[in-house]
């Protein structure tokens, strides 16, 4: 079992509150995808793991995940560096923007970097020279989520650039959307025109295209002329769809379950609020359990008097106001003994609780809820046999 400070002895730690993560049911959605995608011609696919692996774990989705993908997408250097520390080979690109210090650490890992803008181009070829090695990027290119990467109206300016730049390899060139997921697609098709214009560029001039691509989840699955050489799945990956406007038949399936412990029980009388701030109390005595798990794992204080928590096979209301590191559930009069198993995201038998109905209890994105679980619950991995 992993656990949060690797100095306690794993004898020492029975923690009540842990995420499982089937590791066979992620491959399993893997290879749905690729299956899918691979229909009409091949296309590529980058493991995205930025985040900690959507929150179920960096280094062990690589591990499960890297000989199926052509390559690895990342956030963040130090992402980077821990993948290449755990001996993965794979092509890793790191999509997140750079300050120049950072430079020679990509280089010195053999991390692929996203050379953003023509300043950004010049640093990285400059760190390169000076190191004595080549530098491999992808050109990021901005068709309208106005974060990182030159504008598609200036992106031949990069295009021409980097071909002159004597110790810069660019691999790739891309762009992202901000709106595929979106019940109205046209402003992912006017990005989808501007990107197809800028790749226009290298036919013209008789230039090899480097790696295009472009393609989210949801992307992938309702505009296929966005996938161009690979594509970058994340949530869907995880088995989970992008948001209801995103129809598939790709039947994935939700690889984690984040399950906790019942700690205490009590008979709470009447008059006798609940919690801090006295936000919910009964009328009639009823049964409540402790759960020892709260916001300061990723347990949304939001959901506060929201949220449900499946409890021997039954589900029940959270009550009173989520605390750091407990809350109080009200089994009314319905039996709990210490011990019992608490789902809290996942399924039992016959109920289930699903990341997008905790993600609409916090008003929030199935993406939050994810990566939100913090590193004070452990991971517990399973379902390597479950699927090849
Ligand atoms: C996170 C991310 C993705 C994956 O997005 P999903 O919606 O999870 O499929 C793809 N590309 C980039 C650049 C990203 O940052």
């Amino acid at each position: 079992m992993a656990i949060f400070d690797p100095t306690i002895d794993s004898s020492d730690t029975i923690r009540a509150t842990w995420a499982e993560v089937n590791l066979g049911a992620l491959r399993c959605n893997f290879r749905l995808i690729k299956e899918k995608i691979n229909n009409a011609r091949p296309v590529g696919i980058m493991l995205m793991v930025k985040a900690n692996a959507y929150g179920h774990g960096l280094v062990e989705v690589a591990r499960t995940l890297s000989d199926l993908a052509d390559c690895i997408g990342v956030a963040v250097l130090e992402e980077g560096i821990l993948l290449r520390r755990e001996g993965i080979k794979k092509p890793i690109v790191v999509m997140g923007g750079v300050w120049g210090d950072q430079i020679p650490h990509f280089i010195k890992h053999d991390l692929i970097l996203s050379a953003s803008s023509m300043d950004r181009l010049f640093q990285i070829d400059d760190a390169a020279r000076a190191m004595g090695r080549r530098a491999k990027v992808h050109l990021k290119i901005d068709t309208g989520m106005e974060r990182v990467g030159i504008h598609y109206f200036n992106a031949h300016k990069l295009q021409e650039a980097v071909l002159k730049c004597a110790n810069v390899d660019a691999l790739g060139i891309y762009s992202h959307f901000a709106n595929a997921d979106a019940e109205d697609l046209t402003h992912a098709k006017l990005q989808l025109e501007r990107f197809q214009e800028v790749l226009a560029f290298y036919e013209k001039n008789s230039i090899q295209r480097p790696i295009a691509h472009m393609a989210n989840s949801a992307a992938m699955l309702r505009l296929p002329e966005s996938h161009f050489d690979l594509v970058r799945p994340g949530l869907l990956l995880y088995g989970v769809y992008p948001s209801p406007f995103v129809p598939g038949d790709i039947d994935v399936s939700p690889a984690m379950t984040w399950k906790s412990r019942v700690v205490y029980f009590k008979v709470v009388p009447p008059g006798h609020p609940v919690s801090y701030g006295s936000t919910w109390e009964s009328d009639h005595p009823a049964r409540m359990v402790t759960v020892p798990v709260g916001y300061g794992d990723g347990y949304f204080r939001s959901m506060s008097n929201i949220s449900q928590v499946i409890i021997n096979n039954r589900k029940y209301p959270q009550v009173g106001t989520i605390c750091m590191d407990q809350l109080m559930v009200n089994i009314e009069w319905d039996s709990a003994y210490n011990g019992d198993e608490v789902i809290l995201l996942g399924s039992s038998e016959s109920e289930r609780i699903t990341v997008e109905d905790m993600a609409a209890w916090a008003n929030t994105v199935p993406y939050e809820v994810f990566t939100a679980i913090n590193a004070r619950v452990p991971r517990v991995y399973s379902g390597l046999t479950y699927c090849s």
